[in-house]
């Protein structure tokens, strides 16, 4: 394939875009070469500036999870920009989405919106916080909540009890509020409860990992923190961006039994418009601001355009009873389908999926954590993703990125990119 119109597009941006891009792991820094310009995309398909037709198994990084262009969604957007884009007073819309999100969400009395993850995650934290007057936080390495200060944290050799931030900007201070713990470790969890007594406000935690690839959590883990929180009245926040409406419609919370405190939501929920949202009961969300004293606004936040698209698609989620089952049943087909091939070769590797997430991990060992994840080898990873690509595959250009799979991927689109696949590690 070429990629002509798409590396001067890329030269363009460089000049007036740091790097080129407004997200980072867009730029394919991770796989090396220059990334590809998107024109249009219809359902499973992206189609590039040079001509080239991708199946897509990125999906906007999770919200495509009905295929791009997915009318209901498109047709809501485009009646509701003809009244207005934005008017930073109430609309009915809203109570629409919060109602039917609340009906989806389990363990949630109020839901407020916002307009990314990023967003969610933050202001998590700080009603969590505000409500248990505390002022640590326990994350897992590895768990990606966005990029505000609190979250930019990695443990530093030695340092058990403070994180050090791992992007300058972020200062000593707040990383001293931020503890770093191994995920699917409970006991790492436990000492740093032992540590810190009574002054934890929550833990945080991506409850199926999607930011180091797809890591699932072990048997107990989640019930462990539930347990953990409970006893040290601190909150329990599931990061159900990745997850939420998408390995069910009530998230993890529903898929594995489990009661959060405050759930956060992002991505399928804004149905590809920047939509990120927190629910929790009312005894949390009753101190936010205007109610209560934890302050939290957007000019643009519960924007009617966002709330439609995110309406249209948690209709169409909601009301299609098999989609879960479905887009189980095509995950697990690719899974089965990439391991009869990869069996044909010597290259070791582990598959983690649950649902519709799912990642290849070219290493021998399980993946249960970061140190795991970071383990697998890079340089087959890179080889893996341009092969792909030059089959007209488009998976991450990161090793620790999950595949989404959509719901428009029909079984002759993953037959061929099994095949592409056994095409690809041929050669490597
Ligand atoms: C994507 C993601 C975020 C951040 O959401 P943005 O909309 O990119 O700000 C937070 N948490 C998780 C688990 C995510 O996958």
């Amino acid at each position: 394939m070429l990629y002509q119109r798409s590396s001067s597009l890329f030269a363009a941006a460089e000049q007036v875009i740091p790097g080129g891009v407004n997200s980072p792991v867009r730029a394919f820094k991770g796989v090396g070469g220059t990334p590809i310009f998107v024109e249009r995309a219809k359902g499973a398909y992206l189609y590039d500036v040079d001509g080239n037709r991708l199946i897509d198994y990125i999906n906007s990084w999770g919200p495509m999870i009905l295929g791009h262009a997915y009318e209901p969604v498109v047709d809501a957007v485009i009646s509701k920009a003809k009244l207005g884009t934005s008017f930073g007073m109430p609309t009915e819309i809203e109570t629409q989405i919060a109602s039917l999100a609340l009906s989806m969400i389990p363990n949630a009395d109020k839901i407020r919106f916002v307009n990314s993850g990023t967003e969610a995650c933050m202001s998590a934290i700080r009603l969590a916080r505000g409500f248990t007057g505390r002022a640590k936080i326990v994350k897992f390495a590895g768990c990606y909540h966005g990029h505000s200060d609190s979250f930019l944290i990695q443990a530093g050799s030695g340092a058990i009890t403070f994180g050090t931030p791992n992007s300058p900007g972020v200062t000593q201070g707040t990383a001293q509020d931020t503890l770093l713990a191994d995920f699917n470790d409970l006991d790492s969890v436990k000492k740093l409860f032992e540590a810190n007594p009574n002054q934890i406000a929550a833990i945080i935690v991506e409850p199926v990992a999607g930011n180091m690839g797809c890591v699932p959590p072990l048997a107990g883990f989640l019930e462990g923190l539930r347990a953990i929180c409970t006893a040290h009245n601190s909150l329990l926040i599931f990061d159900e961006v990745m997850t939420g409406f998408r390995l069910a419609a009530g998230g993890v919370q529903e898929l594995y039994n489990i009661k959060a405190d405050i759930t956060c939501f992002g991505k399928v929920i804004g149905g590809g418009l920047p939509v990120g949202a927190f629910a929790a009961r009312n005894e949390i969300m009753n101190f936010l601001a205007p109610v209560g004293p934890v302050y939290q606004a957007g000019t643009l936040s519960g924007n009617p355009l966002a709330m439609a698209a995110g309406l249209a698609m948690l209709t169409a989620i909601s009301s299609d009873k098999t989609l879960f089952a479905r887009l189980d049943e095509k995950t697990a087909y690719l899974e089965v389908g990439i391991r009869n091939v990869l069996n044909k070769y010597t290259l070791p590797f582990t598959i983690n999926r649950v649902g519709s997430m799912i990642s290849v991990h070219f290493s021998e060992q399980p993946v249960i954590d970061f140190a795991t994840a970071k383990a697998g080898d890079n340089e087959t990873f890179k080889k893996f993703f341009h092969g792909l690509l030059n089959e007209g595959v488009y998976i991450a250009p990161s090793a620790y990125e999950t595949w989404f799979i959509t719901d428009a991927l029909t079984y002759e689109d993953l037959d061929f990119t099994i095949s592409a696949i056994d095409r690809v590690v041929a050669t490597l």
